[in-house]
């Protein structure tokens, strides 16, 4: 087997596993509830899951999406969330290979997941885990090829710096939030993962992405501008671009 094959391979298995706790972590933080105990159990009978029926992806299409003791339907983004975390996750073992670098930047991947979501269903970024993932990128970052400790610190108090200056020249401008400071923390965690040179590709891509999906969502939904529109999932996606076109747009602007 070749090692890109096997990269692949171990990162969407590693991904789908990990994508079955980041269900727990969306569906729990919000709630301020344990992501350990209790173990996952159906929101209707309540009976605990069996190991043979929390395998990530199978399991949802042998019990053809419903509960194996009342039926109950089980909601697609379950797997969807397994499987989009194992795409995401094969793409940057794809990209670096089975190293720690790797790992790196797919804790990073598996945060955004999580904040995403949240922000998306729930409309708030949950406080607590952006900075205990931030500090855990600050803190993992000596041992990566790419990283060091003074970037990303500098790039956690670039991240959230820019956005809050954003949030307070908005503010000034037209009287009310444009962002909410939920945002300053994602891009503080992005920041810190990814150095502070890099800030300003995750904030042009999402900005980028916001302004088109903004447009479309005007356009088909018939609504004004006002309609607030969560900007966690752009950071989220301009964040893992940046992770793979980070190093070439450098080399780019610095001319190498
Ligand atoms: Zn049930």
């Amino acid at each position: 087997m070749s090692n890109s094959l096997l990269s692949v391979l171990f990162g969407f298995v590693l991904g789908s596993i990990v994508g079955s706790f980041l269900n727990v972590c969306i569906y729990r933080l919000p709630r301020e509830e344990s992501i350990v105990f209790p173990g996952s159990h159906c929101p209707k009978c309540g009976t605990p899951i069996k190991w043979y029926d929390n395998i990530p992806i199978i399991s949802y299409l042998l019990l053809r999406g419903r509960c194996r003791y009342c039926g109950e339907k089980i909601s697609p983004t379950y797997p969807l969330i397994e499987l989009l975390t194992a795409i995401l996750t094969a793409a940057i073992f794809f990209r670096f290979g089975i190293t720690f670098d790797a790992l790196y930047y797919s804790i990073l991947t598996w945060f955004l997941i999580v904040i995403s979501a949240i922000d998306i269903k729930e409309m708030m970024v949950p406080v607590k885990p952006c900075y205990i993932v931030m500090i855990l990128g600050i803190a993992l970052s000596p041992f990566t090829h790419s990283m060091n400790i003074v970037d990303s610190i500098l790039g956690a108090s670039l991240g959230s710096g820019i956005i809050l200056f954003i949030i307070e020249t908005y503010f000034m401008i037209r009287g009310r939030e444009g962002m909410g400071y939920g945002d300053a923390n994602i891009m503080a965690t992005i920041g810190a993962f990814l150095g502070w040179k890099k800030v300003f590709f995750v904030i042009f891509f999402a900005s980028l992405i916001g302004a088109v999906i903004g447009i479309i969502f005007i356009i088909s939904k018939d609504k004004d501008s006002e309609t607030p529109l969560p900007f966690g999932p752009f950071l989220a996606v301009g964040g893992y671009l940046t992770i793979f076109l980070g190093n070439l747009l450098l080399k780019f602007y610095l001319g190498g």
